[in-house]
């Protein structure tokens, strides 16, 4: 058996579950997470990896996403800065804090833009 067989579920099979964007919600795929742990249903939505191509193409090759994950690895927000001030080369255009922190550093950009409208 390959690393990456799928060991499937008796009782749910191949159990899919939907994958969406990070970004904007949009289903992006479909992910067989075949038997879990518990031989547990697969979650209907799971947050995928890589956006959609719209939010893919929103990014460019010169921006990246920064999502907010909270300790129950829900979406708590992103923003989108320029990839030229990170000092680490990224791959793609996602990138995950934890919200505490993602809270921390952006309070000030949220709050002022926030204010602006
Ligand atoms: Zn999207």
């Amino acid at each position: 058996m390959a690393k990456d067989d799928i060991i499937l579920s008796k009782k749910h099979g191949v159990n899919p579950s939907m994958m969406i964007c990070p970004i904007c919600g949009e289903t992006t795929g479909v992910a067989l997470l075949g038997k879990l742990k518990g031989d547990a249903e697969a979650p209907r939505q799971i947050l995928g990896t890589h956006p959609c191509k719209e939010c893919e193409e929103k990014a460019g090759t010169d921006k990246v996403y920064i999502l907010s994950i909270d300790e129950d690895h829900s979406l708590q927000g992103y923003v989108l800065v320029p990839k030229s001030i990170l000092t680490i080369d990224v791959r793609g255009c996602v990138i995950a804090m934890h919200k505490k922190e993602f809270d921390e550093v952006f309070a000030d950009a949220i709050n002022k833009s926030k204010n602006a409208s």
